[in-house]
């Protein structure tokens, strides 16, 4: 039972203060104490998460953060470690009132549009319906862009055949994601 009713409201907008929470850790190996991986960023009223590898939501709830309370997700490549959950979580704003007050941005490498429709395949009309009336999907490849003010740039890193890391600037400093430690 999730008790924030935060839903899909916004967050106030506190200037300058950026937190990031570590909401998984953990590889793709099974572990009672750690998800795999995902990052929360919350800065200026919105809440970013970068990658949903499985266990995310569950992880997001037991720290009392709604799921469709999320803005906007950052993918940096497809392993199942880092985008597991991110079909529960569209699916999850099937089923909560307050998902249409807002929409939810995916970012992520090419190939994300067709793993989307691939995926549509598999579950059902529904994901089209909710990619066409609240969700938009974002293609990235190497780039500099700027979202809700925060100066973004992607850059391709060496791990899956399509993976992105991403630098957030923000006023106060910088904050970057490779998606992987590589080995
Ligand atoms: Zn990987």
């Amino acid at each position: 039972m999730i008790t924030t009713g935060e839903g899909g409201r916004e967050l106030p907008n506190i200037e300058n203060n950026v937190v990031l929470t570590v909401v998984g850790s953990g590889t793709l190996v099974p572990d009672p104490m750690r998800s795999t991986s995902s990052n929360l960023l919350v800065w200026a009223g919105r809440r970013y998460l970068i990658d949903v590898g499985f266990g995310t939501l569950a992880a997001l709830t037991r720290m009392g953060i709604h799921p469709t309370s999320i803005h906007t997700v950052f993918l940096t490549h497809f392993h199942p470690d880092h985008i597991a959950d991110l079909i529960p979580l569209l699916f999850t704003r099937n089923y909560t009132a307050d998902v249409f007050v807002k929409k939810l941005s995916i970012y992520g490498p090419v190939g994300l549009s067709e793993f989307i429709n691939q995926m549509t395949s598999a579950y059902g009309e529904w994901l089209t319906e909710m990619i066409g009336s609240s969700v938009s999907v974002f293609e990235l490849k190497a780039e500099h862009f700027k979202i809700d003010g925060t100066d973004i740039q992607t850059m391709r890193v060496n791990h899956a055949p399509v993976s992105l890391g991403y630098r957030f600037e923000f006023p106060t400093g910088v904050i970057a994601f490779t998606g992987y430690t590589g080995y």
